[in-house]
């Protein structure tokens, strides 16, 4: 079988020894040693500072909330994993759903433009599959500009991490990642007041000497996650090379099949690959379900992701959290149409850091015998 993913862990063996200390000195959480080490690790790689926290949707919703977003709409794509558009409702907000290009499948900087109006507050744009959206410079002058750049940790622009692409942006460090704590992920950014506040969120809303002064969760990351992470940043550039490598050999075995268009890197990107994209077109004569239970049959786990989030039933304009939507002339059902193809055609095909040439092949003559 081909699964969807094929993490990579550190075994036991290779911390014990540090895990071992952590449970003799009882300091299994609350912004540990090995938290700290992780988070200046982190830090000093992205060129951000960067706080850590237990998932990525944490640090998601503790990103929009340490903005205020409360009350007002957030601008998100519909073609994004629907933890994006949940962390704005969490987080008190509504989110307005913009649609994206066809060639970078990021935000469609015109159409956020067009929603945008007097209860926006902030636009939170995503890095799908890890490749990396980069928004107008100018927006930021106007208004808050985040990312949730859950899956792009290890993606470059123009050679550079981006981690200082918005106001603020968040990682996830989850076992389908391709850098992985089991579960975690990060928050960075150079606003110091806001990171203040981020990690007030994290933690109840308590400051240092504990005066609880907001809203706040449990969004901590524990030291044995922090121990894994700095164990994964020791192999991370040469996993990452492998996994880059041969994400651009599946993509060769995949071309030239006809109706099946494969996802590109856009100009200047190197992708980490989280997953490869591909779109079944009308010329591949089969319809993308058809193509997913095909590929179900002979044993490969292929995903239909991302979906378009605005057809989910909990953002369906009857949803209580979604009352007053869509404004009026902002009809979804009539918008978002770059969306909707796409979330219809796109299937996500796994790569993995070690996948051999045989899987490879496997996947392609898959396709190949599908189309008939
Ligand atoms: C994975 C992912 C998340 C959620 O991250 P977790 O660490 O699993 O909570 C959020 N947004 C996007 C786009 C993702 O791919």
């Amino acid at each position: 079988m081909i699964p969807i993913v094929r993490p990579s862990h550190p075994r036991l063996a290779e911390f014990d020894t540090r895990f071992d200390a952590i449970l003799k000195s009882g300091k299994l959480t609350n912004n540990g040693q090995y938290v700290q080490e992780f988070e200046a690790e982190l830090t000093k790689i992205l060129g951000v500072p960067t706080i850590c926290f237990s998932s990525g949707m944490a640090a998601l919703i503790a990103m929009l909330r340490a903005v205020d977003v409360e009350h007002g709409e957030v601008i998100v794509p519909s073609f994004t994993f629907p933890a994006t558009p949940h962390a704005v409702v969490l987080a008190g907000a509504k989110p307005v759903f913009a649609d994206i290009l066809d060639d970078t499948l990021c935000l469609d900087p015109e159409d956020v433009e067009r929603q945008i109006n007097h209860h926006t507050v902030a636009v939170l744009g995503v890095d799908p599959y890890g490749l990396m959206w980069e928004p107008p410079a100018h927006w930021g002058d106007q208004i808050d500009v985040l990312i949730d750049s859950a899956p792009s940790f290890g993606s470059t622009l123009n050679g550079s991490l981006g981690a200082n692409r918005g106001r603020a942006q968040i990682y996830s460090f989850h076992a389908t990642k391709v850098f992985s704590t089991m579960e975690g992920g990060c928050l960075c950014t150079s606003d110091h007041e806001l990171m203040e506040k981020a990690k007030r969120i994290r933690n109840f809303g308590q400051d240092s000497d504990g005066a609880v002064t907001e809203f706040g969760f449990n969004g901590k990351m524990m030291e044995i996650c922090a121990l894994i992470g700095l164990k994964q940043l020791e192999t991370f550039d040469i996993r990452l090379a492998s996994r880059v490598a041969r994400a651009s050999a599946l993509r060769q075995a995949l071309d030239g099949i006809e109706g099946l268009r494969v996802q590109r890197a856009p100009a200047g990107q190197s992708p980490n690959w989280t997953y490869q994209p591909v779109f079944v077109e009308p010329e591949f004569g089969k319809d993308r379900d058809t193509v997913v239970a095909e590929s179900h049959k002979r044993d490969i786990m292929v995903r239909v992701y991302y979906p378009a989030c605005h057809e989910l039933a909990c953002y369906s304009p009857m949803n209580k959290h979604m009352m007053g939507f869509p404004r009026a002339g902002n009809n979804p059902i009539a918008r978002l149409s770059v969306t909707r193809r796409l979330a219809s055609q796109v299937i996500s095909v796994p790569v993995f850091d070690d996948m051999t040439d045989q899987e490879i092949d496997i996947i392609a003559k898959a396709f190949r015998e599908i189309r008939g």
